[in-house]
């Protein structure tokens, strides 16, 4: 599944960062490279996955001995690593084989695993502010699972001051009795992984559902009146033509979701599309170069504003931007602790981040074993946390920096002068007193501009 800031997103971006340096993103773009290239383009945490290592393990267990902290908030996140098929562009762990009784022992594991987490002093007592199901498909699982599953969940850290509960699911897998069992288990934000509203595309890209399927789950959905309901799409699948893309814009619009995600098609190593061009010795990827997806999102951002949306990220317009809240992402992303659970899931405790077991047999081991199924780890320093908060805020397009000057006493316009004048000298942004506005042309490329604000001995980690 595909969602903004979506820490499903980093299971295979952690695969792919461990591969051998990159350039520096100002220099790719002064060489030409405009072409859509293999490798990972979303910049979904700081510092770089290819940091973080088993042996900083303790550091976690560490964290979660101390004391609860009074004024941070907590967010609650489970991975369910099952789909119907595979999509050719996606990067994630995912399942496609396993019968019921697997996927009720991975739910097992995983309400094991959120008891032996809520038994932690650093845990213990505290509700969760936002919730998240993210995968894979959340809506893979049935109607009892689900519930099974939630119910347990609230008993362990209860929702009842959970201010968002965020779900994504595949149209294919929604009937209408699920979706209300999904809105009955007090699910806010529904995310449809729509991606592209042409069966063709669709078809061709892997993907499991088809248009109608999301057509019916859209409606569902709207009559079921969850708070919010976001649209993923895709600018850029293999097959896509500008027209077809105007069409799919435009159609998003008829169906008047609350919220629509807009991703540029990135093309990571472990991907079939990837394999395919290993296989035929092709560099460049079978989708739309960089410049025209930029174009494209620009196109889509425009003709929504026209319908009355608002763009509010590098990603996102929503309808009405006082009632839209993406409480997950604007969280996380001023340094929340995020208690993730499930296989590959990647999780953060007072600056400690870390990702769990990538493969189901290793971490259903763990947990059986009565361990934490964490696979590595990386203690961030205050520097770091700093950079961390200042470049994610960053992709939001407009960042009055007084915020993370205060809480971290460095004033992000002084350290960074001569990064900014230089971005701002390429054309991409403006710094008015406190504020930093990115234009649209630096916005639809933000994950690459960030890079520039690295620490020297990051800028070299594979993200892209
Ligand atoms: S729906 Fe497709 S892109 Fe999303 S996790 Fe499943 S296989 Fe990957």
């Amino acid at each position: 599944m595909i969602e903004s800031t979506d820490d499903a997103e980093l299971n295979a971006q952690a695969l792919a960062d461990q591969l051998p340096g990159a350039r520096t993103p100002l220099e790719s773009e002064h060489e030409g490279d405009d072409k859509t290239e293999a490798g990972n383009y979303f910049v979904a945490n700081y510092p770089p996955f290819s940091f973080w290592s088993p042996e900083h393990k303790p550091k976690v267990e560490e964290v979660l001995e101390r004391p609860a902290p009074e004024n941070t908030n907590l967010g609650v996140y489970f991975h369910i690593p099952f789909c119907r098929k595979r999509c050719h562009f996606c990067y994630f762990r995912v399942y496609t084989d396993k019968n019921a009784a697997e996927i009720n022992a991975y739910i097992q594991a995983g309400l094991k695993e959120f008891e032996m987490f809520s038994k932690k002093p650093y845990l213990a007592g505290r509700k969760p502010q936002f919730v998240y199901f993210g995968g894979g498909t959340p809506s893979y699982l049935s109607v009892s699972q689900l519930q099974d599953l939630t119910n347990r969940m609230k008993d362990l850290f209860p929702w009842d001051e959970t201010e968002e509960v965020a779900f994504e699911a595949e149209p294919g897998t929604l009937t209408e009795k699920k979706l209300e069992a999904i809105r009955e288990i007090g699910v806010t934000r529904l995310s449809l992984g729509v991606e592209a509203f042409d069966d063709h595309l669709l078809e061709v890209n892997g993907r499991a559902h088809r248009s109608k399927e999301a057509y019916r789950a859209i409606d569902f959905a709207k009559t079921l009146g969850f708070e919010q309901l976001n649209i993923d799409l895709i600018a850029g699948m293999m097959d896509e033509t500008e027209d077809n893309w105007k069409r799919c814009v435009d159609t998003a619009i008829e169906q008047q979701p609350d919220c629509v995600t807009i991703y540029q098609m990135e093309i990571p190593y472990n991907t079939t599309i990837y394999r395919q061009m290993k296989e035929s010795g092709q560099v460049t990827a079978p989708v739309a170069d960089w410049p025209t997806k930029r174009h494209w999102v620009s196109w889509a951002f425009d003709r929504f504003q026209e319908a009355g949306y608002t763009v509010n990220s590098a990603y996102t317009v929503v309808k009405d931007p006082d009632k839209v809240k993406f409480v997950y992402r604007d969280s996380l992303w001023s340094g929340a602790d995020l208690l993730s659970a499930g296989v590959a899931s990647f999780g953060e405790f007072g600056g400690v981040h870390y990702q769990n077991q990538a493969d189901v047999g290793p971490y259903m081991m763990e947990v059986d074993a009565g361990r934490l199924p964490i696979f590595r780890a990386y203690p961030t320093n205050e520097e770091e946390r700093f950079i961390r908060e200042f470049i994610l805020q960053l992709k939001l397009g407009q960042l009055d920096i007084s915020g993370v000057r205060e809480k971290y006493g460095i004033d992000p316009i002084k350290r960074y002068a001569k990064q900014l004048a230089y971005i701002e000298n390429e054309g991409f942004l403006t710094v008015e007193g406190d504020v930093i506005t990115l234009n649209r042309e630096g916005l639809l490329q933000i994950d690459r501009l960030l890079h520039e604000f690295f620490l020297p001995h990051h800028r070299d980690a594979r993200y892209t």
